[in-house]
């Protein structure tokens, strides 16, 4: 049976939506809109060349993930990325430098891919690679980090480059997340939030799902809004 499914064409149509939406969603932040029109039209752009590609039998994936740092500044329970050791607390060596993640950004680039996720162990600690990132308008790179290595470098660099979006971990309360990330963590990823809402930087939260916080939040102990 003839396989008519435009696998290219389906990538490209989920990116419009995701970008579209993105853009409805910062209409009262001027500068971050200003950038997603830009982008919008990058995407177009990288979709074009994914199809060109497909139609050479090789299908280019939409996004990357980058694992740019195998050491972390906590110690979760349960970290999947310990417990693979593709992060543990030796000297860092065998990572990719600076320069060799700029080469990969820019592969990326020519080959039409639109997201690269910066991950770790915590991807916050490289501020040399994130700084390559940033040049790279025509990627967005959303940042998986644990939201406490905040710095005013790393405030500027967000407000100036749009296209570089921390997405913070927190699970839910305060006691839950202390519990899993260790002591004063809870209230430091709230301080990072506040200083990134003054820039009105767009800010994701990744709400780690477990089966306390289901469990809270069916018996009403922890508010959902
Ligand atoms: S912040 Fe992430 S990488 Fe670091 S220990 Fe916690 S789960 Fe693991």
């Amino acid at each position: 049976m003839e396989n008519n499914f435009k696998l290219q064409e389906y990538l490209a149509e989920g990116a419009e939506i995701i970008v579209k939406d993105a853009i409805k969603a910062s209409l009262k932040n001027p500068k971050e809109s200003l950038f997603l029109v830009k982008f919008a039209k990058h995407t177009r752009k990288a979709s074009k060349i994914r199809q060109e590609y497909e139609k050479k039998g090789q299908n280019i994936p939409i996004f990357l993930i980058a694992s740019i740092a195998s050491s972390c500044n906590l110690h979760c329970t349960g970290c999947y990325s310990r417990a693979n050791d593709a992060c543990n607390d030796d000297e860092p060596s065998n990572q990719l430098s600076d320069n060799e993640w700029e080469d990969i950004f820019a592969q990326a680039k020519e080959l039409g891919i639109s997201f690269i996720v910066l991950a770790g162990g915590e991807p916050m600690i490289r501020e040399d690679v994130i700084i390559k990132a940033s040049q790279f308008k025509e990627i967005l790179f959303p940042i998986f980090t644990n939201g406490t290595l905040l710095n005013n470098d790393y405030l500027k660099l967000f407000e100036e480059n749009r296209n570089l979006v921390p997405i913070v971990s927190i699970e839910s309360d305060e006691r839950i997340t202390d519990l899993r990330r260790g002591e004063g963590v809870y209230n430091t990823i709230l301080n990072s939030m506040e200083l990134m809402k003054e820039i009105t930087l767009s800010l994701d939260l990744h709400l780690h799902l477990q089966k306390e916080i289901c469990q809270g939040c069916f018996q009403g102990n922890i508010p959902i809004s």
